[in-house]
Formats: C-alpha cells, sequence, structure tokens
C-alpha cells in the first residue's frame, strides 16, 4: 500500500489531531512510497531500527520516537546515527505516542487494563489518558503483583501493605508517575504506572493507596502490537514485532 494511505488510516484510527503531544505523531522521518512490511517496536532505537532493517521492513512503527519537545534539536551524535541510517535505507519512521497510549481498543491502557483482568469505569487526568476500573475478583496486593509480574514477565516494584484488599485500581502506562494524586482522588486501592519517584513513596503512604511501578517498557509493549497486528490483518502486510528487553 502507499505510505500516504497508512499515515492517513492510522490518524483516523487513533485520532492523532485530538491530542496535544510532546512529540509529533504520525510519519517522523519520510522514505519510501510503498509498504508493504511493516516492523513494529516500543523505542525507535539503534538496535530495533537494526533489525527493522536486516528483516527488509519498509516501514517502522513505534511509540516512542523523536523530536521531543525538551530535547536538543540539532541532529548531531546518537540522533545523526539512527537518522541517517533511516535516510541511508529509505525507511519510513512512524510514531504514535499519547493516541496509542489512549486509543480505547488498541492503546497501552486498554491492553494493560485486559491484561490484568481490569473492567473498565472510566477515564481519568491529562486528556483523559489514564484509566480506572475494577479487578474482576479482588484480591490481596500481594496477589495482584504476582499477577502483574506474572503477566509482565518482569518484578514489579511495589508500595503498599502486601494484605491490603484490591478491587479499584487506576492505571496508565509508561512514564505517569505524576498523575498519582489524580488516581488517588479517585477513590482508588491502587495504582499502576511504568515508573515511581521519590514522592510517591510518601504519597502511597500517607494516601493508603498502593503504588505498583510495572516497568515503563513492560507497560507499553501492547499498544504497538496491536496496532501493527490490526494493520497487518487489515492491509495484509508483513508484520515483525521486535522486542528489545529494558529493564526500566
Ligand atoms: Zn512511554
Amino acid at each position: 500500500m502507499l505510505r500516504d494511505e497508512l499515515c492517513d488510516y492510522i490518524a483516523t484510527l487513533l485520532q492523532t489531531g485530538m491530542f496535544k503531544d510532546y512529540c509529533p505523531n504520525g510519519l517522523q522521518v519520510e522514505g519510501k512510497r510503498e509498504v508493504r512490511r511493516i516492523a513494529t517496536g516500543v523505542t525507535a532505537s539503534q538496535q530495533v531500527l537494526g533489525e527493522a532493517i536486516e528483516w527488509g521492513a519498509d516501514a517502522i512503527l513505534v511509540h516512542h520516537g523523536y523530536f521531543w519537545r525538551n530535547e536538543d534539536t540539532t541532529i548531531v551524535g546518537i540522533r545523526k546515527k539512527r537518522i541517517a541510517q533511516l535516510l541511508r535505507e529509505d525507511i519510513n519512521l512512524l510514531a504514535y505516542h499519547l493516541p496509542l497510549d489512549a486509543h480505547a481498543e488498541l492503546g497501552n491502557n486498554a491492553q494493560l487494563g485486559k491484561l490484568l483482568g481490569l473492567v473498565e469505569l472510566g477515564r481519568f487526568g491529562e486528556q483523559n489518558i489514564a484509566w480506572v476500573g475494577t479487578l474482576e475478583r479482588p484480591q490481596s496486593l500481594k496477589q495482584f503483583a504476582l499477577q502483574i509480574e506474572h503477566e509482565l514477565q518482569r518484578v514489579p516494584q511495589v508500595i503498599g501493605d502486601s494484605i491490603k484488599r484490591i478491587s479499584k485500581v487506576a492505571w496508565c502506562s509508561g512514564g505517569a508517575q505524576n498523575y498519582f494524586e489524580a488516581a488517588i482522588s479517585q477513590g482508588v486501592d491502587a495504582y499502576i504506572t511504568g515508573e515511581i519517584s521519590e514522592q510517591n513513596f510518601h504519597l502511597s503512604n500517607e494516601s493508603g493507596v498502593a503504588f505498583i511501578a510495572a516497568g515503563h517498557h513492560a507497560t507499553e509493549r501492547f499498544g504497538i502490537q496491536a496496532l501493527g497486528e490490526h494493520l497487518a490483518n487489515r492491509f495484509g502486510l508483513d508484520l515483525l514485532f521486535i522486542d528489545q528487553a529494558n529493564p526500566i
């Protein structure tokens, strides 16, 4: 299919125009006009680019692309190496950040909720990115943490009383530790995100709401895979998910 058709289709699907984001969503680096093979990954790292090139990708789709708002805008060093490689190989780089977190079915939070057996009650936070829901069966914080470890294949960092009963849960994939206070206001028993900051420990202690840092990468592996599968099925594209391990 044509690259422009693919970009337009995803823009409509994820409603990219609706979001205020810290990076451009959509085509970030332009490559060849025709796309037959798409590679997906969480982050457009050198390793993901290398594996995509080796596999013969025409386009790479990621959650974390380039040109972040607070980033140095010069194309030098690591940025030069990555972008030069894409241009040399004539590969398209497409990135979808907040629109991919938020999508009601394919998004990181939708997929994470499904994986953990959470039934959605609603959304909250900036641009309604974060989700709140209930566990199908309430369990102790210790049991819930073990379930998360099993599903995400990573040991979460957990703050809270291990025997606390967990029923209502808020979650937001990635680096959403700043939404913890908003999550507490939702009257939840626990909040799950990817990363934790120093002050989250005290907020957890003083509110009694458990904080579960389940991994930025670990919680954001599912949206881009769901998007890739959706596109591959719909347009008959070849698909490869490149899963570069990341402990953070
Ligand atoms: Zn992220």
